[in-house]
């Protein structure tokens, strides 16, 4: 079932307090949909709002990425500007900080429009610096759209980064962690629905990219562990399959141990049990990493595992694994060996 809960992490935004949106208003306020960004995520993120019935265009720098669009009969634009100017609303799904800053910031950006026709919200579900997520907050509600519009009307920003992989994205199954004005991710809601299964509210601006961040952060420390315990098992004599049944109805029971084995042979339908193909790339994960020790260097919170996953996910990367899902670690940081397919 699909559901949505608003958890207030911390700072509200009381900038944007005191405005709603009726439903009937909301309707017509959602009803072009510009989507930037069509890779692997986000095509498939794309191709949910179409089936929800929302009039999409979409813009994308490789021109593959936009022919499968153009083949649907979608509209294309050539820049973010142009996708702006067509849109109620815009969303970018881009590989990393630089990107989006690019989109938004660069010539021909989303914020570069000379047009009265403004979107009146922009989403941003990559996963990036919460600083960086924080910066593009002020600069939509402060650029120079300010000048066309009267404060009233000036437009929202959320950070909205997902959880769930490509199989979610296609699924329509995502989560998204949303920071920003509360009146507007509850206006978002029905888009949030369309692409994903939970949406959850966070708080003020950038607070859904630190809780993609804090996720992804847990999940590299938990598939560390539990592919430390069990290389370290099955050299001192006991099969990884044996300790996995036991770590999953012990104290040690994990995501990592119970869903997403990183043992090749302990379960099916993962990547480990494909080579570690598909999945989500080691790469990712030391982008990721990177961004969750420089904002607890920010922070002055000590982080020794952290620094610690991220070392390994970079060497890892620097050997060749980059593209390999990031439960790789188990067979290619502490060369655990395969467990025979049963
Ligand atoms: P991807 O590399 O497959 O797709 C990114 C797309 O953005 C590409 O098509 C690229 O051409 C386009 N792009 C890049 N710069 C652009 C620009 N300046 N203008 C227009 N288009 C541009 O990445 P992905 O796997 O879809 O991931 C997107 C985001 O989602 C990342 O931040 C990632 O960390 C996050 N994420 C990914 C997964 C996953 O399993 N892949 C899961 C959760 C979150």
């Amino acid at each position: 079932m699909r559901n949505s809960s608003v958890f207030k992490l911390s700072q509200s935004q009381s900038q944007y307090q005191g405005r709603s949106f009726s439903s009937l208003d909301v309707q017509s306020r959602l009803k072009n949909v510009g989507f930037i960004g069509l890779g692997n995520m986000g095509s498939r993120m794309a191709t949910n709002l179409l089936k929800s019935g929302f009039r999409v265009s979409v813009h994308d720098m490789n021109g593959v990425a936009a022919k499968q669009f153009v083949d649907r009969g979608v509209l294309v634009k050539e820049t973010p500007m142009e996708i702006a100017e067509a849109s109620d609303v815009v969303i970018t799904m881009l590989p990393s900080s630089t990107h989006v800053m690019d989109v938004y910031m660069g010539p021909n950006g989303l914020l570069h429009s000379s047009s009265a026709l403004q979107p009146w919200l922009f989403i941003d579900s990559s996963t990036i610096d919460p600083l960086t997520s924080r910066k593009i907050s002020l600069s939509v509600s402060g650029c120079a759209l300010k000048e066309k519009l009267d404060c009233q009307e000036k437009p929202f920003m959320l950070d909205a980064p997902v959880s769930g992989g490509i199989l979610a994205a296609e699924a329509g199954s995502l989560t998204f962690m949303v920071g920003g004005s509360e009146e507007a991710y509850l206006a978002a809601e029905s888009l949030f629905l369309s692409m994903g299964r939970d949406s959850i509210y966070c708080g003020g601006a950038g607070n859904g990219s630190v809780a993609k961040i804090c996720n992804n952060l847990a999940m590299a420390i938990s598939m560390i562990g539990v592919s430390e315990a069990l290389a370290v098992g099955q050299s001192l004599g006991v099969t990884a399959s044996t300790l996995s049944r036991i770590f999953n109805c012990s104290t040690a029971r994990c995501w990592s141990s119970d869903t997403y084995n990183p043992v090749p042979g302990v379960m099916d339908g993962v990547p480990s049990s494909r080579d570690y193909q598909g999945g989500f790339a080691s790469k990712l994960m030391a982008k990721d990493l990177d961004i969750a020790a420089a904002s607890a260097n920010e922070a002055a919170i000590k982080h020794p595992l952290t620094c610690q996953a991220q070392d390994i996910f970079h060497k890892l990367c620097n050997e060749g694994n980059e593209a390999k899902d990031f439960s790789c670690v188990f067979r290619h940081y502490y060369g655990g060996k395969d467990e025979q397919f049963h």
